[in-house]
């Protein structure tokens, strides 16, 4: 149970449940093969049955950490600061993206649109999920729309999706892990016929590395 100040502090955007933060390499969409640090906040009411970052859930398992702090640890090691999840999109992050760029950081967050989006952004990665649909013209603002592939439906999800992001907006298809070797096929085959779209993997699992 959060005691009041922090509950005032995560409102504000003060602070923010940190369950982990690294440097490593961007392992999917455009900045794949990039180092960049990433600051996985916990936290995320969306519920995917195939999430790999379960443990991201609960916001109440990880600590409240102060946005100085966190901006701060993460502009001693990359300029390419990648916000992540959980989904980071159920917090206030204008204080957070404030100081990171203050200190000359390029801010990209990765996020399915679930909740409003707030913070300032150089790179947005939308990835929707259909058990909750993006809300508030995030999808107009994506740089990157990530549809993630488990089933044959997802392509059509896709398509909806592609339907409503902005022109330059970039279409990548990704396979869920589990089931790559049954999907991974069939990304192959529909972005020769639908070439507007791009097959992403996810690198970092393939190096074994976060
Ligand atoms: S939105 Fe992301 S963190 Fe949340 S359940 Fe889905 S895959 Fe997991």
């Amino acid at each position: 149970m959060l005691d009041e100040y922090k509950l005032t502090a995560l409102h504000q955007g003060e602070a923010l449940p940190l369950m982990e933060a690294f440097y490593s390499l961007q392992g999917e969409g455009y900045y794949k093969g990039s180092a960049a640090y990433f600051i996985r906040l916990g936290g995320c009411d969306v519920g995917c049955h195939w999430c790999d970052v379960k443990e991201s859930w609960a916001a109440e398992a990880h600590p409240i950490v102060p946005v100085e702090d966190i901006a701060a640890e993460a502009l001693k090691h990359s300029r390419l600061i990648i916000i992540t999840g959980g989904e980071p999109l159920m917090w206030n992050l204008d204080k957070l993206t404030a100081l990171l760029r203050e200190g000359g950081a390029r801010t990209h967050i990765e996020t399915s649109g679930a909740h409003p989006l707030s913070g300032t952004w150089d790179w947005i990665c939308l990835s929707p999920k259909k058990i909750k649909r993006p809300v508030g013209g995030v999808l107009q603002q994506a740089n990157e729309l990530k549809m993630v592939i488990y089933n044959n439906n997802d392509f059509l999800f896709a398509e909806e999706m592609a339907a409503q992001v902005s022109p330059d907006c970039l279409l990548y298809l990704q396979p869920e892990w589990s089931k790559s070797a049954i999907v991974i096929p069939k990304i192959v085959d529909y972005v020769m016929t639908h070439p507007q779209w791009r097959a992403s993997l996810q690198m970092h699992k393939y190096l074994d590395i976060r």
